[in-house]
């Protein structure tokens, strides 16, 4: 075992969910509303179906409502959208989220942005990035960047003038990512397919994020001694000792890279966990808002 601190993501995540837990009891005690989260699931996808059971779980579990639609995978895009529009207007729904991958048919975009702005937990819908990219208050933030900032923090409270590298551009962790660390002062570079040079990109990082999808892309010899790593991929692999199971792995090499960074994200175990408890402070944050109630008094 190296020296690098293993970040316990898990453990993050239960403090985030009792946090919400306590404030939800609170608010349901003295404000009487229970703040609800409507999640639309669109085809039979195992992953996505495996990610919304767990979510809809650790709704409930956080003692708000849970409301879950299922689509069969053949629906039409204007049977989506007037499902969506039928939730921005019930006030027992705070939060909407799409599950995505969505089918063909359906354009992603068009359902997206369909989504009340005010009830877009995911942060997804182009009034809740510009607010982020603008710095301006009332911003929803996507889950995944939002839990990579804590996990950050949790080990390295102070970001002014460090140098962060985001790997993946994507509009769901990479783009946002890159403004949240802006905003703490980093200097900030995204790499992607066409970046010269990554390993050469890497060993400078003193914070390092991965959300690539690409199994031990970043190894141990690309990292800056003591760099913080933030292992957003998730990738199902043959299991070495059983090949017929699967089994997650990241984009670090963590064997190699445990013994070089200061601190690091586990996949599993990391930052998953992370994304689902700031989906549940983002539902609380939503209902708040909708009664101008500041979830700091709660
Ligand atoms: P996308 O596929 O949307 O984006 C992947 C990014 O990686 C793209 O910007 C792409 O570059 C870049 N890329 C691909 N290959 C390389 C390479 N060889 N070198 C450098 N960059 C490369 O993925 P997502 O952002 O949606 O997800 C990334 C990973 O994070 C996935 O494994 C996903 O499962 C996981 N994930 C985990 C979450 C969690 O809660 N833990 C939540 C969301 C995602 P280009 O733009 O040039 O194509």
């Amino acid at each position: 075992m190296g020296t690098a601190t293993v970040i316990d993501g898990k453990a993050l995540a239960q403090k985030l969910r009792q946090e919400v837990q306590g404030q939800v009891a609170r608010l349901r005690r003295d404000e009487r509303m229970t703040p609800g989260l409507a999640v639309i699931l669109v085809g039979d996808d195992p992953a996505s179906g495996i990610y919304v059971r767990s979510k809809a779980q650790q709704t409930e579990e956080a003692g708000m409502r849970s409301f879950v639609h299922r689509l069969p995978a053949d629906v039409r895009e204007e049977v989506v959208l007037t499902l969506v529009r039928g939730l921005n207007r019930d006030d027992r729904v705070h939060g909407i989220l799409v599950q995505l991958p969505l089918p063909d048919q359906i354009r992603t975009d068009v359902v997206l942005q369909a989504v009340d702005p005010a009830k877009d937990v995911d942060g997804f819908h182009v009034v809740n990035i510009g607010r982020l990219a603008a710095g301006i208050e009332g911003a929803m933030v996507p889950c995944t960047p939002s839990g990579c900032m804590q996990l950050i923090k949790s080990v390295r409270p102070q970001l002014t003038g460090q140098r962060a590298l985001i790997v993946g551009r994507s509009n769901i962790v990479g783009k946002p990512m890159a403004l949240l660390l802006l905003a703490e002062n980093c200097t900030v570079i995204i790499a992607h397919s066409r970046t010269f040079d990554l390993p050469g990109e890497c060993r400078q990082a003193d914070i390092l994020i991965a959300a690539v999808g690409k199994p031990r892309l970043i190894r141990g010899n690309w990292i800056k001694p003591g760099a913080v790593i933030i292992d957003v991929g998730i990738n199902r692999v043959d299991d070495a000792s059983d090949g017929d199971k699967k089994r997650l792995q990241g984009d670090v090499a963590f064997d190699e890279a445990v013994e070089v960074a200061g601190a690091i994200t586990p996949v599993p175990g990391g930052v998953g966990p992370m994304t689902v408890a700031c989906l549940l402070r983002n539902t609380l944050l939503a209902a708040c808002r909708s009664r101008t109630i500041d979830p700091s008094d709660l």
